[in-house]
């Protein structure tokens, strides 16, 4: 099964992405965590994709591009993945679908996760609540500056993908604004002919 999850940030992407992989045994490909471990590895990727990220800004579709179709050739992918992050731009949407066909691959379904904006903002600063209470560490972009920039980049540039994706005819939207399993069942409806 092969999957783009869609949404904003805080949507619940990684969430519903960690749960249906761990639910049909396949790997959940998150660009923000490949980008965050090089930047933990201080890689060439890391080092050219830390102040972007930083500022809540969007890392170029050159480097992601090739971040996801070489993680794709991976054994573990074989049976299928999810794309948590990716695509997030136009042109990102139309590299992958080149790069799915020159190996012979395709899409099972593009879901939305759509929710209420205003429930955003909250939903980042209980997550860093968690992070902290856990004793883990907190996103260097999950703070108010950054995340409001995100949004504005997930407006602008991310956005247009529903639009993008119902002209192929993949789309499918699911409400984001359920509680966790509720969302994961939906998600499961649709996928049931996948
Ligand atoms: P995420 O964990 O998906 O929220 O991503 C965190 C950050 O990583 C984003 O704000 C971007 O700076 C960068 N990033 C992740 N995925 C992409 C992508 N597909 N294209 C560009 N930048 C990305």
């Amino acid at each position: 099964m092969r999957l783009i999850l869609l949404g904003p940030p805080g949507a619940g992407k990684g969430t519903q992405a960690k749960l249906l992989a761990h639910k049909h045994g396949i790997p959940q490909l998150s660009t923000g965590d490949m980008l965050r471990a090089a930047v933990a590895q201080a890689t060439e990727v890391g080092k050219r994709a830390k102040a972007v990220m930083d500022a809540g800004q969007l890392v170029s579709d050159e480097i992601v591009n090739q971040i996801v179709s070489d993680r794709i050739d991976e054994p573990d992918c074989a049976r299928g993945f999810i794309l948590d992050g990716y695509p997030r731009t136009v042109p990102q949407a139309k590299a992958l679908g080149q790069m799915l066909k020159d190996k012979g691959l395709r899409l099972d379904a593009v879901i939305e996760l759509k929710v209420d904006e205003a429930a955003l903002v909250r939903r980042m600063e209980n997550r860093v609540a968690e992070t902290t209470a856990s004793g883990g560490q907190v996103r260097s972009d999950d703070n108010p500056e950054a995340f409001r920039k995100r949004l504005v980049e997930y407006r602008e540039k991310t956005a247009p993908l529903s639009e993008y994706y119902a002209g192929t005819g993949e789309l499918r939207v699911v409400n984001g604004m359920e509680n966790v399993d509720a969302v994961t069942a939906e998600i499961e409806r649709i996928l049931i002919p996948a």
